[in-house]
């Protein structure tokens, strides 16, 4: 009987060896900048106890509400995929006292899960690289959470292609303040609410006005104003953050709509978008929650972070043409009778030259083959060892991309001729 075929769950994907090495250089990029800023890394477990999403992220946010991966296990206790990382970084370090009396400054990759419609830009299961700083009150530390966002587009070649908008939410009480005046206002327009803003009017009708749909927008447009709604104090902190962004030229535009789908957002919030990804726009988002520490863990932190969706930002930089190759640069070939030379001469090179990509060839075939192989490999050089070479302690290059005759050395100016060949000068 044919077994039915198991394939990868829905809006789950695969990373094939090709897609891995935009990944790498991606993280590659985010972690040399992370350490310059002097963030370190933290790693928590995926799962997580139910309670610790439910009480953080709010009820009646999307991602508690329909996209959770929730489950008992075989002791019955409830189980969380996480939705997002915040959450677990805080619960972490309430657990290892990480907040007392110091600051942190922090940041986390890796995958996430929500269970949403899969399509371009959007899966079940996600990745993202999250920054948190904990113990600081703003407005410094928000500024370095975007000049470091910025310099990563920088460095990335994207600083063109997105636009970064903020807003501020005021603290909890003008928060809570504006929150009743909204409500107020979305009552007496309640015919015109669309489904999910009559279910979020009175649950969380801030969340009203982070509704993409379009026929909400004018209604939205014309709610009252959240700065209305704050003091002095929280003004004057948000345009500290405005002019260090004006100072360090960093575009921006203030969206007074812009809130975040997350309950646990105070003061600073941000998203950095880009108009080329379709409806899957926002690579990167975040604000202060200066109230998730003592919710999670009854001790007053105030924090400040974001987090950016890898494959959005992968989208986007291939889009700008960046192409990234992992293949061979050297492939040896050799006779199957004098493997064990081979093998025993690659690695002297990969002893004296780090960082040069060299495929042994393994496994049976012929020179002719292998010279096929060699070819498909997309490596520059081919080594070939076969028993002529072998009986006078001499080498073959065949360079497979150049127009150059091919050469026969011996095998102990092997390193040096790959050496100039190559160019690397990382040797030991
Ligand atoms: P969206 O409005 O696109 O649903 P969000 O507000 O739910 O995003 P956050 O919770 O702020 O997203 O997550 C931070 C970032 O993670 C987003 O800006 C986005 O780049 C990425 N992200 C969120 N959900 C997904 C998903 N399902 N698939 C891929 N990336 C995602
Ligand atoms: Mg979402």
């Amino acid at each position: 009987m044919s077994k039915a075929k198991i394939k990868a769950v829905r809006g789950m994907n695969d990373i094939l060896p090709e897609e891995t090495i935009y990944w790498q250089y991606f993280e590659n990029c985010f972690r040399q900048l992370a350490a310059s800023y002097c963030y370190r890394e933290i790693r928590t477990p995926l799962l997580e106890s139910t309670d610790l999403f439910f009480r953080s992220i709010g009820e009646a946010t999307d991602i508690v509400e329909k996209e959770t991966y929730t489950f008992d296990d075989r002791n019955g206790d409830s189980l969380t995929l996480r939705p997002e990382g915040t959450a677990s970084t805080v619960r972490a370090g309430i657990e290892h006292q990480l907040f007392y009396g110091q600051t942190q400054r922090l940041w986390y990759m890796g995958p996430i899960f929500r269970h949403e419609r899969p399509q371009k830009g959007r899966y079940r299961q996600f990745h993202q690289i999250g920054v948190e700083a904990f113990g600081m009150s703003g407005p410094d530390i928000d500024i370095e959470l975007l000049s470091l966002c910025w310099r990563l587009w920088q460095k990335l070649g994207l600083a063109e292609h997105v636009r970064l908008e903020i807003n501020s939410l005021g603290s909890f009480d003008e928060r809570a303040a504006y929150t009743n005046q909204l409500t107020e206002y979305f009552s007496t327009h309640q015919d015109e609410l669309d489904e999910d803003s009559q279910r979020r009017l009175h649950k969380n009708p801030l969340r009203i006005l982070d509704s993409k749909n379009p026929s909400m927008q004018a209604l939205i447009a014309n709610a009252p104003r959240m700065d209305e709604y704050q003091s002095e104090q929280s003004r004057e902190q948000f345009a500290v953050i405005c002019s260090a962004l004006d100072a360090a030229n960093i575009p921006y535009k203030v969206n007074h709509r812009l809130v975040r789908g997350i309950d646990y957002y105070c003061h600073t919030v941000f998203e950095w978008v880009s108009e080329e990804l379709g409806a899957q726009g926002t690579i990167c988002a975040g604000g202060r929650y200066d109230g998730l520490v003592d919710e999670i863990g009854n001790q007053q932190v105030p924090a400040a972070g974001f987090a950016m969706g890898v494959e959005r930002i992968l989208l986007l930089l291939k889009q700008h043409g960046l192409q990234l190759q992992n293949n061979a640069e050297v492939y040896f070939i050799s006779d199957e009778s004098l493997r064990a030379s081979a093998l025993s001469l690659s690695e002297e090179v990969r002893t004296e030259l780090m960082g040069l990509k060299l495929l042994t060839h393994c496994g049976a075939g012929s020179i002719k083959s292998q010279i096929k192989k060699a070819d498909k490999s997309g490596a520059d050089v081919a080594l070939i060892l076969g028993e002529q070479e072998a009986a006078e302690k001499k080498i073959t290059l065949k360079y497979l991309r150049e127009k150059r005759e091919q050469i026969t050395i011996l095998q102990t100016d092997l390193i040096t001729t790959l050496q100039n060949d190559f160019n690397k000068g990382d040797t030991q």
